[in-house]
């Protein structure tokens, strides 16, 4: 199955080309989930988040405009306060908690490269909304403007619909499409799209590049993937939702080495998504 999987993977060339434009990228959209920024018992992990920070300013250094999406918020409330969300109304309550906790961290993070940075809360209404959508490009491109990192979370607080892990996986994909944005960047604690369950299965093999062989990708996941929401099976669907608005999109490893820098300079890293033009209506 995983020899037919990567044998039928886009044309080298194709992959190349794509390659090369995510490492061209003028604006890129980088998602990063908890588990890339907190320890084990939940606490924000000081050393994670500097080397997302490192890896975002490599970016920075090469002339590119990033909008960070980061999760945390949750993780961070519940390090903070010491207990689980039991209920909607805590897990709503502990984002709060947790969202300038992890703000106070990116703020002091970023402050030793001397890289300002600015908030944005979002709920899905706001990407749906042309008014509000409008408003939102506008603050984007006058903090971009004047050179700030914007930091997207959900604002878990009003969100009406649960909040649940994967909710990031979808905004950052949409702020991506919405931005129009020339990379997609998600880090995760998996190494990218695998042939199996890399955290069960020792055979399954890396898959560098979807394109024409996403229906088998996707069935791939839908089969040995644990949850139907969040992880990487809404991973794999956002950014393939990002590849068919012709953006390329990888999903790497938040814990790689210089990750953002190896994409910066068309390493092979992760899994990439190749642009598929315009067959999409999302
Ligand atoms: N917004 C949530 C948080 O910051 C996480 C949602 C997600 O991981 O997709 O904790």
């Amino acid at each position: 199955m995983s020899e037919q999987v990567q044998a039928r993977a886009a044309d080298e060339d194709a992959v190349e080309a794509a390659r090369r434009r995510a490492a061209d990228a003028d604006l890129v959209v980088v998602k990063a989930g908890t588990n890339s920024l907190t320890d084990d018992d939940s606490r924000l992990d000081r050393e994670k988040l500097d080397k997302l920070v490192d890896d975002i300013m490599d970016l920075r250094e090469r002339g590119k405009d990033v909008l960070l999406v980061s999760s945390g918020s949750i993780g961070a409330g519940s390090g903070r306060i010491g207990k689980d969300g039991d209920t909607i109304e805590e897990t709503q309550a502990l984002s709060t908690v947790g969202q300038s906790l992890l703000m106070a961290q990116y703020t002091e993070s970023f402050e030793r490269y001397d890289q300002k940075i600015a908030q944005l809360l979002l709920t899905e209404h706001d990407l749906d909304n042309p008014e509000r959508f409008t408003n939102l490009q506008n603050t984007v491109r006058t903090l971009l403007d004047w050179g700030i990192v914007p930091v997207i979370n959900e604002n878990d607080a009003v969100a009406t619909e649960e909040v649940r892990i994967g909710d990031n996986d979808m905004l950052s994909s949409s702020v991506a499409i919405g931005v129009d944005a020339d990379l997609l960047v998600t880090l995760t604690d998996v190494g990218g799209v695998y042939t199996g369950n890399p955290k069960h299965d020792d055979d399954a093999e890396r898959i560098e590049a979807v394109a024409q062989n996403y229906d088998e990708v996707q069935q791939l996941i839908t089969d040995t993937a644990e949850a139907k929401f969040g992880g990487i099976r809404t991973k794999v669907e956002r950014a393939r939702a990002a590849a068919e608005h012709d953006i390329p999109a990888i999903i790497a490893r938040s814990t790689e080495p210089s990750v953002l820098e190896k994409i910066a300079t068309a390493k092979p890293v992760g899994t990439l998504f190749v642009p598929v033009n315009g067959d999409s209506d999302e």
